[in-house]
């Protein structure tokens, strides 16, 4: 046995120490929810801490609106019904993401439409999405996934031409920017989660960004049962579900908000450090930020020659899980659309999909329907990054990383 010795096969462990850990929630937090209790409303209706929150947001993304819901999928739904789409239309959207991008779609009665991903960025493009365009698409939901802007000006010229409307999923991408501008602020409307997993986080929260004063109002009557909270005299027009945020939750938001710009200073360090690391290990392809862009690194993901190891994705992560690092194989362990919900279409009792009826058309979600979606997913490692792990931490990972690439290499 010697230093090169895979952990997995009884060497020594890369990572003795332990990974940089923090706290994500203090004094701030706390001040600004005895500030609420102080004011003595909880309801965001005649409560303060929502609409603080949202001038914090507009502020920072120099937007016109913002609508704080209870969730990410919350704000997504809310976004996809105020395009008022009729039942049965398509709305593309990615394989490789979060249900919540999808939940809105169905429970809209529309139906999910999947383009498929570029190998190294594992974003939809303007190319894929052309692709699954029919004449019923009404409206494309991209993701920016891990924080890495898709190639949106190519996105939004399709979308002008086919009149789309597009939705930008940011729950994983808070302050990621393309060419200069940052994203949910180039489509329609903008989502973002505030689920404890991501960035920021109020334990769950969600909220939109638009400059359309039509689409902030429906989408607040979308998040409030489609009453008329704003005066815009549109009262219960719509069946629209009850996706109130509290003023706790947002006022921990607001103090979340704070710390973004620093959070993302450390992740990028990190994620800057790993990709410098990485970079040139044969049959192992890095993530690829586009030109211009500049990712949020909710996670770092990389990719393995299919064959160059011993054992897949799976086989990877558990050698570098041996030496001490949390790596996961994949991200989602499949494409959304290979749930059986999908491939059985039992999104209702009965399996009556009232979408496909309204639509007349049959829809199918199978294997191979987006097979570099399919592939990512069977050859990618994540890493986790997080704003707490020191420059050791990413030495110490890219170590790891090497010693298990030249140990599983055939
Ligand atoms: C987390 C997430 C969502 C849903 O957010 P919730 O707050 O959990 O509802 C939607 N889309 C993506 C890409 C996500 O990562």
């Amino acid at each position: 046995m010697t230093e090169s010795t895979l952990a997995i096969d009884g060497g020594p462990s890369s990572k003795t120490t332990p990974f940089g850990s923090g706290e994500r929630y203090g004094e701030p937090e706390m001040a600004e929810l005895r500030d609420v209790f102080a004011h003595g409303s909880l309801i965001y209706w005649g409560g303060y801490k929502v609409g603080q929150f949202c001038e914090t947001v507009k502020a920072y993304f120099h937007t016109g609106y913002c609508a704080g819901g209870s969730s990410g999928s919350a704000a997504l739904h809310a976004a996809i019904a105020a395009c008022e789409i009729e039942p049965g239309c398509e709305v593309v959207t990615a394989p490789i993401t979060d249900m919540g991008s999808l939940i809105g779609i169905l429970y809209q009665n529309l139906i999910p439409v999947f383009a498929d991903v570029d190998p190294h960025t594992y974003n939809i493009t303007a190319e894929s999405i052309e692709k699954v365009l029919t004449p019923r698409t009404r409206a494309i939901v991209v993701v920016h996934l891990a924080g890495n802007p898709c190639d949106l000006k190519p996105i939004l010229e399709l979308a002008r031409r086919h009149k789309l409307a597009v939705i930008e999923d940011c729950a994983q991408a808070y302050g990621a920017l393309y060419d200069g501008k940052y994203v949910g602020t180039w489509g329609d409307i903008g989502a973002f989660s505030l689920n404890e997993s991501k960035h920021l986080s109020c334990g769950d929260g969600g909220f939109i960004i638009t400059d359309d004063a039509e689409l902030y109002g429906r989408c607040h009557n979308y998040l409030d049962k489609y009453y008329d909270r704003l005066g815009r005299g549109d009262r219960l027009t719509r069946l629209a579900p009850c996706y109130r945020a509290s003023e706790m939750q947002y006022a921990v938001a607001k103090a979340q908000f704070a710390r973004l710009d620093e959070l993302l200073a450390r992740r990028r360090k990190f994620a800057d450090l790993l990709s410098a690391g990485l970079d040139g290990i044969a049959d192992l392809a890095l993530p690829r930020v586009l030109p211009g862009a500049v990712s949020s690194w909710w996670f770092y993901m990389f990719r393995l020659t299919p064959g160059a190891f011993r054992g897949d994705g799976t086989e990877f992560a558990r050698a570098l899980n041996a030496e001490g690092i949390p790596a996961q194989a994949g991200y989602i362990r499949r494409p959304i659309y290979l749930e059986k919900l999908f491939t059985e279409k039992s999104f209702f009792p009965g399996n009556i999909w009232p979408a496909e009826v309204v639509s007349g058309q049959s829809y199918h979600y199978a294997e191979g329907l987006c097979p570099v979606a399919e592939e990512v997913l069977k050859t990618a490692v994540r890493l986790p990054v997080s704003e707490f792990f020191s420059e050791e931490d990413a030495h110490d990972l890219i170590r790891a990383v090497h010693k298990v690439a030249a140990g599983l290499r055939r």
